[in-house]
């Protein structure tokens, strides 16, 4: 990748989610910024795909399988970046799953699902991942404009967004002492599989989704590497003084 700094040289990173969207972006950088880079996907398949990518520019990663809800695959995911790369400086928890319904099209099942995938997973990874940083550390959780504001039509997803907003300040508070700063990133609609997936199932036609004003002063969708690059910021050194934070990337959207 042009135009990079090897500003994650010698760092051991996690991304959870990475085998598609924001998650893929963000580990293809941190791989092309010299981190060392273990992408965990419930889709092996994604994620050995990413991993090969980032073998093909030269850097040094490695795929593993795993459903973030679930601690023992946790455990599994931050044992595979010790035991892999010898220590473990970054956590990107970026995993995450949507459900488009109000309270009275929302089961009890898919609310916990939403609720484990999106927030119980935040929780584990730290949990998990916070002993194994003794050198300190940088951990990103996604969040989402919508866990700043609300929105129509997906109850689940808005609070467990909120829940990991506010995870992150207590998270940033509990660990700023043993060196680990923990910052939330909070994309506006971006395009991934995600984001075309709801559309389609909106029936709208992309280019007018992505232009809708209403939401999009700039006239269009960020794009997965301008949250790449957020979240690549928060990570790395040039944030050392920045915990607790809430960072939106959203093109003016929530202004
Ligand atoms: P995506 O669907 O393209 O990628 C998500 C990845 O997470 C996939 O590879 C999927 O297999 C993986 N995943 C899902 N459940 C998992 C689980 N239980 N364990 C491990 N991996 C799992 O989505 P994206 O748009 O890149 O979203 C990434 C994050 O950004 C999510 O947390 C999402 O809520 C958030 N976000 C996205 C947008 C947007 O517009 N795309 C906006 C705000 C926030």
């Amino acid at each position: 990748m042009n135009g990079m700094t090897g500003s994650l040289h010698g760092k051991v990173a996690i991304v959870t989610g990475g085998g598609s969207g924001i998650g893929r972006a963000t580990a293809l950088m941190f791989g092309a910024e010299g981190a060392d880079v273990v992408i965990a996907d419930i889709d092996a398949a994604a994620a050995t795909r990413v991993a090969e990518e980032i073998s093909a520019q030269g850097g040094r990663a490695v795929a593993v399988e795993a459903d973030v809800s679930a601690e023992a695959d946790c455990v599994g995911v931050v044992a595979a970046a010790v035991e892999t790369f010898g220590g473990l400086h970054v956590l990107f928890n970026n995993a995450g799953i949507i459900r488009r319904a109000d309270a009275i099209g929302t089961s009890v099942d898919e609310w916990d699902r939403v609720m484990a995938v999106n927030v119980r997973s935040v929780f584990l990874m730290c949990k998990h991942a916070v002993p194994a940083m003794t050198d300190g550390g940088s951990i990103v959780n996604t969040g989402s404009g919508w866990g700043l504001k609300g929105g129509g039509n997906a109850i689940s997803y808005c609070a467990s967004k909120a829940a990991v907003v506010n995870m992150t300040r207590a998270l940033a508070i509990d660990h700023a002492a043993a060196g680990i700063r923990v910052n939330s990133v909070n994309p506006g609609d971006t395009d991934t599989p995600m984001l075309r997936e709801e559309a389609r199932q909106l029936s709208e036609d992309w280019a007018a989704f992505e232009a809708d004003a209403a939401d999009r002063p700039m006239g269009r969708a960020g794009r997965p590497d301008e949250i790449a690059r957020a979240v690549l910021f928060l990570a790395s050194d040039a944030a050392s003084y920045i915990t607790g934070t809430a960072l939106v990337v959203d093109g003016g959207g929530l202004a």
